[in-house]
């Protein structure tokens, strides 16, 4: 396998399937598969969800509540899709263990940054729940951010599209894909990776980011074998 240790990003969108809100329990169940056969060929993985799917903070923001608390109500969901994806990849046979940036103690650990890599070194997947457990931050910051805290050789942003484009593809079919591009071409041409602070942590700590398709089968093990699909950013 291409990389050793990798930090997966899940949106909460993508655990949605075709419905329009919450999760669907048999695209997590596809997800937790593909990341087990990743796993089980040898690669250390920690997974950070989002939250989209059940709450976002700045749509709350818009309807009139304040933002930092619809942002803590957005990482409590964030903690509700980590517990589904728990819930399948251990039902599969697959250790885990879910740590949060908001202290739960009863449903998971906290986050402690040697600990996770403990659990990953003994052939553990972390999922990392809560985002950064700060207000007015996004899982993608968080996704970098973990990622360079436990040393990951790369951010993984599975989404539904199979990488950058100059436009989105979903709406503009002249969309041309970009195999690889700078950091430097992602901040001049605004496009739409991650969110600036997520993009500039990987930039700052030569953190390479790769967008691809979660949602084709045997994509991430693709990925996770060094093969170029999706997008690199670096
Ligand atoms: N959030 C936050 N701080 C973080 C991560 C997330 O406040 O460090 C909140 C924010 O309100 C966000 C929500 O949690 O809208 C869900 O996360 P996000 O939108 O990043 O999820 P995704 O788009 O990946 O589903």
């Amino acid at each position: 396998m291409k990389y050793k240790r990798i930090l997966l990003k899940l949106s909460g969108e993508s655990l949605m399937g075709d419905k329009q809100y919450g999760i669907d329990n048999t695209r997590v169940v596809q997800y937790a598969r593909e990341i087990k056969a990743v796993f089980d060929a040898g690669v250390e993985i920690a997974i950070v969800v989002g939250g989209g799917n059940i709450f976002r903070g700045l749509s709350a923001e818009k309807s009139g509540m304040e933002r930092a608390q619809a942002d803590y109500m957005g990482m409590l969901a964030t903690v509700i899709n980590c517990m589904a994806l728990q819930n399948a990849l251990e039902t599969i046979g697959t250790p885990t263990r879910l740590q949060s940036a908001i202290k739960m103690e009863q449903i998971c650990e906290p986050f402690i940054r040697r600990r996770a890599m403990r659990h990953l070194e003994i052939g553990r997947i972390v999922i990392f729940g809560a985002g950064t457990g700060n207000p007015y931050f996004t899982t993608d910051t968080a996704a970098s951010l973990r990622a360079i805290e436990i040393k990951a050789d790369v951010v993984l942003k599975g989404t539904r599209v199979d990488g950058i484009y100059t436009a989105d593809p979903e709406k503009d079919p002249t969309a041309q894909k970009y195999e690889e591009i700078s950091f430097q071409e992602v901040y001049a041409k605004g496009l739409n990776v991650m969110d600036m602070t997520a993009i500039t942590l990987c930039q700052e700590n030569k953190l390479p980011i790769i967008v691809f398709d979660m949602n084709k089968p045997g994509n991430f093990m693709k990925i996770a074998n060094g093969e170029a699909i999706g997008t690199l950013v670096r």
